[in-house]
């Protein structure tokens, strides 16, 4: 048994964190997967009141307020609390991190590094099973089955899936979503650093990585 783990996925969009978390579950698979975009997206679909709220801001490719964000994130981490988690996609500024470190302990950050135009592709390319959230690309990652053009079944949960683009997935949001990495999550960076807790992985290819490998980045 592997002992209980908090992981940070840190990267710009488009790094992979999503697909490394699902790396990662096939090596540990009660560890919880914790992805801020895919809850706001999940509370959009259902037209909650937090949906309504952080929709605009998601269009836009801004961060929801911290307020909003922080207080998901504490009743997530409450409903699993003893469990090990990976955090994709939180925290995303200074404010958060330091929020995050007075209700939990970090055992490990790791920064997905990748280029601008691997991040085009990946996020131009990307679409989702809207059953149970796989990633695949149009360009580099198709699902093994195809019913016809546009339209496969999923590899993982065996729905049938189409080419949906996330509606943030434009040209014109993901250059000012990677304008707010930029300015607001990049200082994450020093910030763990300074702490001892942060390790960078080239995320060119994470598919490519072997589960030795992965588990040398976890430390387990
Ligand atoms: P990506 O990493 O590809 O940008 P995500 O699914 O992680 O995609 O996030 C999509 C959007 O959800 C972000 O652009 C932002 O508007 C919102 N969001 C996600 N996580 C946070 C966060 N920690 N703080 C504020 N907003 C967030
Ligand atoms: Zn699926």
């Amino acid at each position: 048994m592997v002992k209980k783990k908090h992981i940070i996925l840190l990267g710009p969009p488009g790094a992979g964190k999503g697909t490394f978390s699902y790396q990662i579950k096939k090596i540990i698979p009660d560890i919880n997967h914790i992805s801020t975009g895919d809850i706001f997206r999940e509370n959009i679909t259902n037209s909650t009141p937090l949906g309504l709220k952080a929709k605009e801001y998601i269009e836009r490719g801004e961060l929801v307020p911290d307020e909003i964000t922080n207080n998901m994130i504490k009743n997530r981490l409450e409903e699993i609390d003893h469990h090990s988690w990976i955090l994709d996609g939180y925290p995303r500024n200074i404010g958060q991190a330091k929020y995050l470190s007075e209700i939990v302990t970090i055992d490990l950050v790791l920064l997905l590094s990748v280029d601008d135009e691997i991040i085009k592709k990946r996020i131009l390319g990307r679409f989702i099973c809207s059953n149970c959230n796989k990633i695949y690309n149009k360009y580099t990652l198709l699902p093994k089955k195809e019913i016809n053009t546009n339209h496969w079944i999923c590899d993982d949960c065996g729905k049938d899936i189409v080419f949906k683009q996330r509606t943030d997935d434009t040209e014109e949001t993901l250059n000012k979503r990677l304008d707010v990495y930029r300015k607001n999550t990049e200082p994450l960076v020093k910030f763990y650093k300074e702490k001892k807790k942060l390790k960078t992985i080239n995320a060119k290819n994470t598919l490519g990585y072997s589960d030795k490998e992965i588990k040398e980045f976890l430390e387990i």
